[in-house]
């Protein structure tokens, strides 16, 4: 159901029992008003589906400091040179179009009995449900020698952009020969198979232009997402280059010295010429100022995304602590509409659709061999909780590996246009 701003009014007495805020404030008739923080995967597409869902019966506005967002997805291949910086970014332009108030800010506060948001430029957003989907940020101290202030010498490029281009320039100035260091993080972490698709994806670059050249991944964890398949591919695209060190090897006892370029694992000392820190992650800094989290994460209802600590505070992707899904663009994307459909409902009444989520996550390891990783969710009382899923095989045909890259494509295009319209 859509409300028109005349049937609104006519109708008001009777839905007001059914809104939760008050369609009339002290100065008259105001729409109800969402403040939605983060233009990435989660917040875009929340932010689109509910202004063009209510048909502008809700002002949305939208905060996101960046004027071009650089999908973290597909960013491991432009690092293997199958794509370029370009392909990545995208612009709100089309959501501003569509009535959606694009704020380029950060939101630096959250004042919850207020209902403001404040922005480092120093205004204040009112607000009746507010949406976080900040993403992450990384735990201080988690690599011994690694803080952000090293992250030119040692990038993360973890979140995408000016880190994705400075990465790949390091790689491609690597001497002949020279050793690619990669420390992964602990879970759970923004996307599993992210690392190891770019690892693939490094390989691929290097076993073209620097084939001797070497790759060391130092990972606390003793296994990984979609391992056997990305071991299987090393192993037949890339053998000999890559050489993982898994906790069970000391592979969690790490240390790094940016200025002398040198990585210590398991106490061995080494000498890279790239190194490539991934540290642990926690939720987007803002969701802590907002009070909504605990520990590292923010821990959400899975019917609507709201947060336990305050059901007018939604949080989605990365950042919420939810359940069974992993933490992707996919499952942000998904997470974003059941929690816009709530939004929606609570702010003007209209249907209320059962939560349902859906994940894949594909990952490439040599030009044309992708493969996935996927399922289905619902929400339960407890958390979002896993209904079914499929994976690829180890064996496949190429014919099959292709097709797998072929829908992660069509995949890509479908996801940036249901986020920027
Ligand atoms: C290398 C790599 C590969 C990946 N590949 C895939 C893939 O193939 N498929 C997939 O589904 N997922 C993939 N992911 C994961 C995916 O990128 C994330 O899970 C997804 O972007 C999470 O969405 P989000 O909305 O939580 O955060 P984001 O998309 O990161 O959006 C957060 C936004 O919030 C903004 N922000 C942060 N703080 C503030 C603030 N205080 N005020 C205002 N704005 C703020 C940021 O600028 C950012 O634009 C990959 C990730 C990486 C790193």
């Amino acid at each position: 159901m859509s409300l028109s701003r005349r049937g609104f009014i006519g109708n008001s007495a009777a839905a007001a029992a059914l809104l939760s805020v008050p369609s009339l404030h002290a100065g008259g008739y105001v729409k109800p008003r969402v403040v939605v923080v983060g233009g990435g995967a989660g917040g875009a597409t929340a932010a689109r589906y509910i202004a063009k869902d209510s048909k502008s019966a809700v002002d949305v506005t939208l905060v996101e400091p960046t004027n071009t967002y650089y999908t973290c997805f597909f960013s491991n291949l432009y690092l293997g040179g199958l794509k370029e910086f370009d392909d990545i970014g995208h612009t709100y332009g089309k959501l501003a179009a569509s009535g959606i108030n694009i704020v380029h800010d950060w939101a630096v506060g959250v004042d919850r009995d207020k209902k403001t948001v404040s922005l480092a430029g120093g205004s204040d957003l009112a607000y009746d449900k507010l949406i976080l989907s900040p993403g992450i940020d990384f735990v201080d101290g988690a690599v011994e020698g690694w803080d952000i202030s090293s992250q030119n010498a040692m990038p993360h490029a973890y979140k995408a952009g000016s880190q994705s281009e400075l990465l790949k320039s390091q790689i491609m100035a690597m001497p002949r020969g020279g050793t690619y260091a990669m420390v992964a993080p602990p879970n759970p972490y923004r996307c599993p198979p992210g690392p190891y698709e770019r690892v693939s994806m490094v390989a691929h670059y290097l076993s073209q232009y620097n084939p001797i050249a070497k790759i060391i991944v130092a990972d606390p964890k003793p296994e990984f997402s979609k391992m056997a398949l990305f071991q299987e591919g090393w192993n037949s695209h890339y053998a000999g280059m890559i050489d993982w060190i898994g906790s069970e090897f000391g592979g969690a006892n790490v240390a790094v010295d940016p200025s002398a370029m040198t990585v210590s694992i398991d106490g061995e000392s080494v000498k890279v010429d790239v190194c490539n820190v991934i540290p642990a992650m926690k939720a987007g800094r803002i969701a802590e100022l907002a009070g909504v989290t605990e520990g590292n994460w923010a821990p959400v209802n899975a019917a609507d995304m709201s947060t336990k600590a305050d059901s007018d505070v939604y949080v989605l992707g990365d950042a919420s602590q939810q359940g069974d899904m992993p933490k992707s663009g996919f499952s942000a994307n998904s997470q974003a509409k059941v929690c816009a459909n709530a939004v929606r409902g609570a702010l003007t009444g209209s249907k209320l659709f059962p939560a349902k989520f859906a994940n894949t996550c594909w990952s490439l390891i040599n030009a044309n061999d992708g493969v996935k990783v996927g399922a289905t969710y619902k929400a339960t009382d407890e958390k979002i909780a896993k209904v079914d899923g499929f994976i690829s095989e180890t064996g496949e045909s190429a014919d099959i590996r292709k097709q797998t890259y072929l829908e992660s494509e069509n995949w890509y295009m479908g996801i940036t246009s249901d986020m920027f319209g």
